[in-house]
């Protein structure tokens, strides 16, 4: 199996990613970058005959394209050239059950975030991936960056001092208006607590910011202090979330995440205030981190240079100036993925992008987050004092 796997590219199956819609594009764009896998495979919309129609329109061999996920994993187990590993690109409540099944049969697994919509299946899933001995990866995207990763390697080697704040927001305007009423597909399921879970845009996009903050400062959550809030009339789930963290270590956190900031277009940003400096980060300018030093003059640091950390250049393709972005990050991910699924096969230790990509334990901690904002917010209104003037 070693030998076997070091001379070929890696066989992904996809479940989801079918005809409108949106992550499972991505994927497949990511997966080919670099050349490291090769999508045979799948069982790509909810609708069987849709699925096998859609997967003729990726050259995909009419025997694999399924019906569904259990007919996939029957008969890929049967094959000599079975799939290695499954990208997961379903709707929330649906990756606890697919991603148990394909561990459990042997395979690898990418899944979509949240990893699942409640913390004791995230366990479970965690557990099962030890269990197997199966890779388990988690696509937060936004840690695919070059410029995510030099921020990071920068605070690890204390160039902004010890972290005081932390500031990070994920808003967008999609779901200004009542979207979901109107049938749109991706926004019907998130709105929808069965499907997308208890989460809102917390769960859906407030999970990236979280992941993004600890990714670049390491830092570890203590405790947070919640405040949900549904605008939109009509919409059961979070619309808009204001979230205090405070980490181990003194550290303070201010996470946003919004559906209804209108004039926003995934405009994830974060700004990290440390000692002796601070670093500033924004998904819209993805090639340029600003660092500003304590009485210093800021500087713009540009992807593709040179005197960067080693794993921000490695992840980088195009020479400066030419502008890389989301698929390429997206693309960093799957060759980190690529990496360690190699790795855990040929028995070494991952080299250092292999080593960096969010895993089961990084999707456990996202729903635990999420768990814990519903549940502060729920919690009630400790804390909340009314001024004796306004
Ligand atoms: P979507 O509604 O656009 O697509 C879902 C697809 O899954 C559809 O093709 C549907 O037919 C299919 N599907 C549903 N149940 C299935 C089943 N049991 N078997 C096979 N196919 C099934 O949803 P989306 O916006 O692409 O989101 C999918 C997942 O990706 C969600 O978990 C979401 O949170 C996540 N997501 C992640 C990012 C990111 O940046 N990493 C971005 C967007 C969405």
């Amino acid at each position: 199996m070693t030998g076997e796997i070091k001379a070929r590219r890696l066989r992904l199956g996809m479940v989801g990613g079918g005809d409108g819609a949106y992550i499972g594009g991505i994927h497949r764009f990511a997966a080919r970058l670099d050349d490291q896998f090769e999508l045979v495979a799948g069982a790509f919309d909810i609708d069987a005959q849709k699925g096998r129609a859609f997967a003729a329109g990726l050259f995909i061999e009419p025997a694999r394209a399924y019906g569904d996920y259990r007919e996939m994993i029957a008969a890929e187990a049967q094959r000599a050239d079975r799939i290695d590993v499954v990208a997961i690109c379903t709707p929330n409540h649906t990756h606890f059950p697919i991603a148990a099944a394909f561990l459990a049969a042997g395979f690898d697994v990418i899944c979509e975030k949240p990893l699942t919509t409640t913390s004791a299946d995230a366990v479970a899933l965690v557990e099962i991936a030890a269990r197997t001995g199966r890779f388990l990866g988690v696509t937060y995207t936004y840690s695919g960056y070059p410029l995510i990763h030099a921020a990071r390697a920068m605070v690890a080697a204390g160039e902004i001092g010890k972290v005081r704040v932390v500031q990070v927001e994920y808003p967008l305007e999609w779901m200004a208006t009542a979207i979901e009423q109107g049938g749109n597909q991706q926004a019907s399921w998130r709105s929808d607590p069965k499907r997308s879970g208890r989460g809102g845009s917390v769960g859906d996009i407030g999970t990236h910011a979280y992941h993004l903050a600890g990714f670049v400062t390491g830092l570890k959550l203590e405790a947070l202090c919640a405040d949900l809030a549904t605008f939109v009339e009509g919409r059961v789930l979070d619309d808009n979330a204001h979230v205090m963290l405070r980490y181990h270590g003194g550290a303070r956190g201010l996470l946003w995440s919004s559906n209804l900031a209108v004039g926003c277009s995934n405009g994830l940003r974060l700004r990290v205030f440390g000692e002796t400096g601070s670093l500033t980060w924004h998904q819209e300018e993805p090639n340029s981190l600003l660092h500003a030093p304590l009485h210093g003059r800021p500087v713009t640091i540009k992807r593709g240079r040179e005197d960067l950390a080693i794993a921000a250049r490695a992840l980088t393709r195009t020479p400066p100036g030419h502008p890389e972005g989301y698929i390429e990050a997206f693309a960093n991910l799957y060759a980190g993925f690529a990496e360690a699924i190699r790795a855990r096969r040929e028995g070494r230790a991952p080299g250092l992008i292999g080593q960096a990509v969010p895993t089961g334990e990084d999707g456990l901690k996202g729903v635990a987050f999420v768990d814990a904002v519903v549940d502060s917010h729920e919690g009630g209104q400790a804390g909340w004092v009314r001024p004796a003037y306004v």
